[in-house]
């Protein structure tokens, strides 16, 4: 029977059970996910191999897992695959596209209201029992309502994202390099984005042309009462860069998702600014999503070991 890996323990929804009887699913068997080497020990025998944004699938782990047919990725970011080194070696490989643009662009909605208006500043204090008084001037915030939002990144989250800012009354611009507006959003170039807008929330993939994408000239373009939303790939804005600015006030606050280096390591800068809210990478975490993501990674998974086309492929070269 083929052999699927999957590395994590359990997955919501119950869509690995449609592998019953197609294949033996051994899943990763620790509360944490596998180092490089456990993921190359539990691969090794695996015809297919369902992963995520945390595993890096590259030619050294192709090399020693040479029974793979398959690679399901969850997520629809894929900056994780060397999709050349997939390519080569005849293996398709997969993502979960269509199913969590709007349960991330709602993720992208928390950040902002979370930032704008200091939420997690302010349930810190009224946990702290400092709160001791009504207080005209307290924790106050910028307005969302009524403000430009700047998208970076207008795609199936970012035109989610900007479909949400109706309700709030906001002007909205966005930057992609296809210079389009619809009736949502006005194209801008990405330093007009960022000098004109209130709110500029990140949803480009990360590529080698996306790295650093939100830089010195950035930040330094932007408002001080700007609000930074990043919920695509850490390494699209510059960690270091942002850190300064939220520190020095130059810019208002951050809500974060994503970051440099997942998950955070102790010590880190960002941990200490209270003008920064801060989730564990979880733009695509509802229940109800995260089971879709599921059902599509199997779907993948059962056309490759079948050897059909996957139905959501993300190197189609591999089929010419
Ligand atoms: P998508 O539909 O492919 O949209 C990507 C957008 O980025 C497009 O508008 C594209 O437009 C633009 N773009 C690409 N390269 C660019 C560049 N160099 N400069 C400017 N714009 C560029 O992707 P999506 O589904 O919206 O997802 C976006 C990203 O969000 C994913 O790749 C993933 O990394 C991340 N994500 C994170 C979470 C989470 O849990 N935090 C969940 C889901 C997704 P042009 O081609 O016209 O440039």
């Amino acid at each position: 029977m083929k052999r699927v890996f999957v590395t994590r323990r359990a997955l919501p929804g119950d869509g690995l059970r449609r592998l019953d009887g197609v294949a033996q699913v051994v899943a990763w068997n620790q509360d944490r996910p596998p180092s490089r080497a456990e993921l190359i020990a539990s691969a090794r025998d695996a015809d297919a191999l369902i992963c995520m944004a945390s595993e890096r699938i590259d030619a050294d782990i192709l090399d020693t897992c040479t029974r793979l047919r398959v690679v399901a990725n969850l997520g629809v970011g894929y900056n994780n695959l060397d999709l050349g080194a997939l390519t080569q070696r005849s293996i398709p490989a997969g993502n979960t596209p269509g199913v969590l643009a709007e349960t991330t662009a709602d993720h992208a909605w928390a950040l902002i209201l979370a930032a704008c208006r200091r939420v997690a500043e302010a349930d810190r204090l009224v946990r702290s029992g400092k709160w001791r008084s009504f207080e005209f001037d307290l924790l106050l915030g910028q307005d969302v309502h009524g403000a430009t939002l700047g998208i970076v990144g207008y795609g199936a989250i970012g035109q989610a994202v900007a479909k949400r800012a109706r309700g709030f009354g906001m002007r909205v611009l966005h930057h992609s390099r296809q210079p389009r507006s619809d009736e949502f959003s006005t194209w801008a170039s990405l330093l007009e984005l960022v000098s004109n807008s209130d709110i500029i929330t990140i949803h480009v993939p990360l590529t080698e042309e996306t790295r650093n994408l939100i830089s010195q000239r950035e930040f330094e373009a932007m408002k001080r009462t700007a609000v930074l939303v990043n919920t695509a790939r850490g390494p699209v804005v510059d960690q270091t860069v942002l850190v300064a600015a939220l520190r020095e006030r130059r810019i208002f606050a951050a809500g974060l998702d994503v970051y440099e280096t997942e998950p955070i390591p102790d010590g880190d800068p960002i941990l200490d600014l209270d003008n920064c809210v801060l989730s564990p990478h979880i733009g695509s975490g509802s229940a109800q999503t995260r089971a879709k993501m599921v059902d599509l990674a199997v779907a993948n998974v059962m056309a490759g070991l079948e050897g059909k086309r996957l139905p959501y492929c993300i190197n189609p070269e591999v089929y010419v």
